[in-house]
């Protein structure tokens, strides 16, 4: 394992890998049009005001909403739709903070918009499956070229389009 695999991955990474390789691979090369997103900002605020006794963690890259006793790691989210992205990258934080020595117990995702909590397994199984995705991240990435376009109806709403579609 390398330093760079140990440090560079955060929970966006693989969020932008579920969801499309080829968001990975321009978030990875500097292309952030997320961070004028609307949707973004939302997010912020409702993490800013939602929870407001929590500590962020902050492992570089990936910054973990907060652990609680036991080790379980909190991620908030102001979605108002569970994915598997989400459980991934709670998965990845708790690949993270293992390597750190931590005996993390599990998972927790908290949708207030929702009122919902998922809690997100910890153990064997779930450590193969998040080291195979931090693979395939780094293998998305070290790539040179591109990964090709999604079929067009499944990039609506990604603040990629203009790179990808060229729409404004
Ligand atoms: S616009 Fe489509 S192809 Fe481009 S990064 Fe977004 S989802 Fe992927």
């Amino acid at each position: 394992m390398t330093e760079e695999s140990d440090t560079g991955l955060g929970g966006v990474h693989i969020k932008y890998l579920l969801h499309c390789p080829r968001q990975l691979w321009l978030y990875s090369r500097g292309y952030r049009p997320e961070q004028r997103s609307d949707t973004v900002a939302f997010g912020e605020a409702l993490d800013e005001t939602t929870y407001t006794r929590r500590r962020t963690i902050d492992l570089g890259e990936a910054k973990i909403d907060w652990v609680t006793t036991g080790a379980v790691v909190h991620e908030t989210k102001s979605s108002r739709t569970p994915t598997p992205q989400h459980e991934a990258q709670v998965r990845h934080y708790c690949l993270l903070l293992s390597r750190l020595g931590v005996n993390v117990a599990r998972g927790t995702i908290h949708y207030p918009l929702i009122r919902r909590t998922v809690e997100v397994p910890w153990g064997d199984e779930a450590r193969a499956h998040a080291e195979e995705t931090e693979r395939q991240a780094h293998e998305v990435i070290g790539s040179h070229q591109p990964p090709p376009r999604l079929p067009r109806k499944q990039c609506r709403g990604c603040s990629y389009r203009d790179y990808c579609w060229g729409e404004l």
